[in-house]
């Protein structure tokens, strides 16, 4: 297998794999949906009754929304996840109890008229805990509302719930093999103006394929080349894996850890094998 990443920022990924075939790229791609742990919100304690301000003015703890609907926004925000430090509550040493080895803590204290963000979550202890992306509308307070809670994060697998998937998009495709006949071309730019992807430029008296790789094979070129000049194939063995994470785990990080994942499995797996043997 070989492969060339061809994106790397902080939340995206764009891996060519090549000499291989769909089953292992699917296989990652499987196991950083369900396998990479992350923090998500788990439960919420809302205070109930009257609130006051500063100036004495009572707030009563309600919103337009359920609290449940509430608790379900919060779930899915992006806790910055460190997996080097932190573990499953069940599997950390305080035993289930929470301790900064397994548990965040925040506290929101909003009153209206305004409108919550993820930003107004504020962590209890290290600032770094602040949730990643700030403007994530929670929900919007009237006059006379507020909302008081505090909400725990804890980590899992997205095999248990969406919320503790690192992954917000991700997917794979063949790349394509595209080829113009410029013997035959007419050079009226038709590909040109109906590719969504801008694969074509024309220079001189030349279609070129300038972009193969941005081709998502939708055929659009093909069907509209009236002279049947362009041929545009999938090619099987060559597969482009993008993905992009909510921010709780970098893009690196989640695609080493999912390496790591799946090295373990099959370790585990060729150990169950080898005993057999004897
Ligand atoms: S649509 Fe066909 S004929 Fe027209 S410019 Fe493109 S390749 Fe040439
Ligand atoms: S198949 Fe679609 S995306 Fe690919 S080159 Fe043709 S028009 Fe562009
Ligand atoms: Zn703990």
């Amino acid at each position: 297998m070989n492969t060339e990443i061809q994106e790397m920022t902080a939340n995206r990924g764009r891996i060519v794999f090549s000499e291989t075939d769909a089953s292992i790229v699917n296989a990652i791609r499987r196991t950083m949906i369900a396998d990479v742990p992350k923090m998500a919100i788990e439960s919420v304690e809302y205070h109930m009754g009257a609130i006051m301000d500063d100036q004495g003015k009572e707030y009563e703890s309600v919103s337009p929304l359920f609290d449940e609907m509430i608790a379900h926004r919060l779930g899915m925000l992006p806790i910055p996840t460190d997996l080097d430090v932190l573990v499953p509550r069940e599997k950390c040493s305080c035993e289930g109890e929470g301790c900064p080895n397994c548990t965040i803590m925040y506290s929101i204290n909003k009153k209206g008229p305004c409108t919550v963000y993820s930003g107004d979550l504020e962590p209890l202890g290290d600032a770094k805990l602040r949730i990643k992306d700030d403007l994530v509308p929670i929900v919007k307070l009237k006059d006379g509302q507020a909302i008081l809670a505090y909400a725990t994060a804890q980590l899992s697998t997205g095999r248990e719930h969406a919320k503790y998937s690192p992954v917000c998009g991700i997917g794979y495709r063949y790349s394509a093999n595209i080829r113009i006949d410029s013997a035959r071309c007419d050079l009226d730019e038709a590909c040109i103006e109906v590719c969504p992807k801008d694969v074509f430029v024309r220079e001189g008296k030349k279609i070129v394929i300038k972009h193969p790789e941005r081709c998502n094979l939708c055929m659009a070129c093909v069907e509209r080349c009236e002279l049947d000049c362009i041929t545009v194939e999938e090619d099987r063995s060559r597969i482009i894996l993008k993905y992009e994470t909510d921010g709780a785990i970098g893009a690196k990080d989640l695609v080493i850890r999912s390496l790591k994942i799946l090295e373990e499995k099959f370790d585990g797996f060729r150990e169950m094998i080898s005993s057999l043997e004897g």
